[in-house]
């Protein structure tokens, strides 16, 4: 995992003091280190590209904030995006259409019309989105690129939850359907470019992509040999996993692309390989500091509470997922007890951290929860009535604000009372 540095015992983030951003930003508040985010894009862009023409689609879920996305564009990005709203995200962030891919699940009439005038790339999940596209497309349809997602029978990811590619999944073509699908996408005139399919989440293990890397090349040299459709691209998805513990090792990126470019380059005709990294990009480029409020004692455990609960970073809640937590102003300081790090909210789930050794606690200390980048500021809400927070972004020692915190005025603002009930 990546750890960072300090400096008269006060953790450092992109060359600032993690109490001056605290005091400067207030708590809670996402930072991200500008600095971290190019590095992560360009090795995974460099390690694939060593071999073979490559396009990096962030998947843009993991984080959207328009001067992140600003930044992956800069640096010749591609993004990935799963809703309209996510499309118009990034062409705000300055993605020109043909750099945004649309992977849409249970996708609807309605939202498809909207993507198809985007003039976005569309990555089909099912048959019947076939079929709405062709429609919505009419004498379009000819020669438009379309890729296809398949089941590959595989799966990766740290929780049930975030796995996709196992049979009987509800995402992309069950295997038995694939051919059929081309066929009919052929005959509807679409121009076939690509093949994908995404497994799973933050899995550490390289063996699924190879194992749906595997699947993707025997489809691929199926449709040629069999249908004469040669694809351009060949698209493995996302799922890069990230390490959240101190020892844990990180993922070997160079290790995968070498693996993966090897099996295309020799077993298949296709010369582009595509994937879609989010949590890889933005995961560890990104902490969260929150503000000790409280300290208790209660008998058999012990906790530090502040204020950021789920409502803040949802992940250790909803998957049970482990952030490393810090007290960010006593960064070499021992540790002399364990505690549960938990928030302002009034549900027992909302628990950011277990049975953690720190340093003995006060009122006002800094908690920095690290690889808080990939679906933490993204997943938050409002619950409980507290206002989402603000992001920050650092560089080189400068810090700039990148979101503003929300107010109570942004919640109230599309509720209505009816007018009856104000009498
Ligand atoms: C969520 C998602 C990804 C990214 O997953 P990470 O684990 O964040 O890398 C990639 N592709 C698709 C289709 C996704 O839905």
């Amino acid at each position: 995992m990546r750890d960072f540095e300090s400096e008269d015992g006060i953790m450092q983030f992109g060359g600032v003091s993690v109490t001056d951003l605290a005091n400067e930003f207030g708590t809670p508040v996402y930072v991200t280190d500008e600095q971290i985010l190019r590095h992560n894009y360009r090795k995974v862009y460099d390690a694939f590209s060593k071999f073979m023409d490559t396009d990096i689609y962030y998947a843009c879920k993991a984080n959207t904030n328009l001067a992140i996305l600003r930044i992956l564009n800069q640096e010749g990005s591609c993004v990935d995006t799963v809703s309209i709203g996510e499309i118009l995200t990034c062409l705000r962030a300055g993605f020109s259409p043909d750099k945004i891919m649309y992977t849409g699940v249970s996708v609807g009439t309605g939202e498809l019309e909207s993507v198809v005038k985007t003039g976005c790339k569309i990555n089909i999940d099912s048959e019947m989105e076939l079929e709405k596209l062709a429609e919505i497309l009419g004498p379009k349809t000819r020669g438009f690129p379309l890729s296809i997602r398949i089941t590959p029978g595989v799966v990766s990811g740290y929780d049930t939850k975030v796995m996709t590619g196992g049979k009987g999944s509800k995402f992309g073509i069950p295997m038995n359907r694939v051919l059929p699908v081309y066929i009919r996408a052929q005959e509807l005139g679409f121009s076939l470019k690509g093949i994908h399919a995404h497994t799973g989440s933050g899995g550490n293990s390289i063996d699924p992509f190879l194992d749906a890397v595997e699947v993707l090349i025997d489809i691929a040299n199926q449709l040629e040999e069999e249908l004469g459709i040669k694809l351009e691209f060949l698209n493995f998805g996302g799922g890069l996993g990230v390490p959240y513990k101190l020892q844990e090792e990180e993922f070997n990126v160079e290790n995968l692309a070498s693996s993966i470019s090897e099996m295309i380059l020799e077993e298949s005709s296709i010369r582009k390989v595509c994937l879609e990294p989010g949590r890889y990009i933005v995961c560890d480029s990104t902490i969260m500091l929150t503000k000790c409020n409280d300290i208790k004692d209660a008998g058999p455990k012990k906790y530090i509470g502040t204020d950021a609960g789920f409502n803040t970073l949802i992940r250790p809640t909803l998957y049970g997922a482990y952030h490393h937590v810090v007290l960010a102003n006593k960064f070499n300081k021992a540790c002399t007890a364990k505690y549960d790090v938990v928030g302002p909210i009034c549900e027992s789930g909302d628990c950011m951290a277990y049975d953690r050794a720190l340093p003995d606690p006060q009122v006002g200390d800094i908690v920095a929860v690290y690889n808080a980048g990939a679906y933490g500021f993204s997943m938050s809400s409002v619950y409980n009535s507290r206002p989402r927070c603000r992001e920050v972004l650092v560089n080189n020692g400068n810090a700039e604000l990148i979101r503003d915190s929300e107010t109570m005025e942004d919640i109230w603002k599309h509720q209505i009372i009816p007018e009856r009930l104000l009498k």
